[in-house]
């Protein structure tokens, strides 16, 4: 398997994108950098970072009210990205793309809009077992509140969801289903399309975590009938500080404002308020222009490369991982489902992975270590963390070899 990747089955010129990101080309610990904690956030090429650059060196003004040159420049780009992610996401109208400050503030938004309009006494949240927190705690907060119920769809040992169990879960009294499109700490994708037909069949709504999908997967909100699909700017290539939440426009029009303030308003008086259409009633405050407006160099630059390449690529990076670290004594992988993205945990029995993680950073290489805020995953599986490698575009299959050398001095220095 080795030689095959070795030759590079891709149409990708690796040494070409790695020169877009100038974070690489550095040393740390007097060593080349690795850098393989991409599912915490990816590196920015210069498209991105000239984005934010060229703003505020030549159009920063604040959007939407001004009448000025500037504004209307900052403003038009500003859109521009609505449309962007439009497009990317495969959704049907602009009206349904909400600018939010990433993944979780889009379900934070679901949760105190919708679910507190929706949700009563008796009602049912179908949660995975591998949810990030963020798609954890605010369901939980909100069905506190609520006195609703939260149930947890089962996954096997390899972390692949039940879907026989999933199905079994699903009941009258489910209102809103919550899954992850791919899993932070085991790399899982999960069946999406499936998913949301079942839980439609029983009229509950479907949010899907897209927090580590967008970069690697073809997204298809509207082919998959999702009703809500969430995603951070920061885990595409894009700045931190930026995300979006879809909602389907029927859904979005019925759900009452999240934030009060400018920009969400239709009229004030001393006595109260009326709200604004579509997505600027979800849009309070001055929004993080330079972010949005960055934002879309970054699903241009994952266009330009085409995400079946990407996907490709970093499936041969993820396969050689495998076959390198297999052999590791002692290595157990932690995530071994047949469909994954390129994220792999694994765990020593006799090495803990703080220490890996630090050894491992003396040697110039960037992983990450610990429950990657899926607390309750980890308790399933019996362990208190994992070290987790993950992969982009940018990295290469020398940079596994770094990662194979980095564990095999480790493992030395601990027997
Ligand atoms: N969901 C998943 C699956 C994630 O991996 C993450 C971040 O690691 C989040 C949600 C939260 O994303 P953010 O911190 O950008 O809001």
């Amino acid at each position: 398997m080795g030689t095959t990747i070795q030759t590079l089955e891709h149409n990708l010129d690796i040494a070409e994108i790695r020169r877009q990101f100038p974070v690489l080309n550095q040393q740390v610990n007097d060593k080349p950098l690795v850098y393989l904690d991409n599912a915490a956030t990816t590196q920015k090429p210069l498209a991105v970072i000239d984005a934010l650059k060229n703003y505020y060196q030549k159009d920063n003004a604040n959007i939407h009210r001004g009448i000025h040159t500037l504004a209307e420049r900052a403003t038009a780009d500003f859109e521009k990205t609505r449309d962007a992610v439009k497009t990317f996401i495969g959704a049907e109208y602009r009206e349904e793309i909400i600018f939010t400050k990433g993944t979780t503030e889009g379900i934070n938004l679901v949760a105190q809009t919708w679910g507190r309009a929706n949700l009563k006494e008796g009602d049912e949240i179908l949660l995975s077992a591998m949810e990030h927190h963020s798609n954890m705690v605010p369901w939980q907060m909100i069905a506190h509140e609520k006195k609703a119920l939260i149930k947890i769809i089962p996954i096997n040992d390899a972390g692949e969801l039940l879907m026989d169990e999933y199905e079994q879960l699903l009941n009258s009294r489910t209102k809103l289903v919550a899954v992850v499109h791919a899993s932070n700490a085991l790399g899982t994708i999960n069946p999406i399309k499936q998913i949301v037909q079942l839980a439609h069949r029983h009229g509950a709504v479907v949010l899907i975590d897209g927090a580590q999908s967008t970069s690697h997967l073809d997204i298809a909100v509207s082919d998959w009938s999702a009703d809500f699909f969430v995603f951070s700017g920061h885990k595409v290539y894009g700045p931190t500080g930026v995300g979006v939440l879809y909602g389907k426009r029927a859904l979005l029009e019925a759900m009452p404002p999240y934030q009060g303030g400018g920009e969400m308003i239709g009229e004030v008086r001393y006595d109260g308020f009326t709200w604004n259409e579509l997505p600027y009633k979800f849009e309070a405050g001055t929004p993080n222009i330079a972010d949005v407006i960055a934002l879309k160099a970054a699903l241009d630059f994952i266009d330009v490369l085409g995400k079946q390449n990407i996907r490709s690529y970093e499936n041969s990076l993820l396969q050689y991982a495998y076959s390198k670290l297999e052999h590791l004594e002692g290595l157990r992988f932690i995530g071994t489902a047949k469909e994954k993205v390129s994220i792999q945990s694994f765990v020593f029995n006799d090495i803990h992975h703080q220490d890996l993680g630090i050894i491992l950073d003396k040697e110039g290489i960037a992983i990450r270590t610990g429950h990657h805020c899926t607390q309750p995953l980890m308790g399933r599986l019996a362990i208190t963390g994992t070290s987790r490698a993950s992969f982009a575009v940018y990295n290469t299959i020398e940079e596994i070899d770094r990662l194979e050398a980095g564990l095999k001095k480790a493992i030395k220095l601990f027997r």
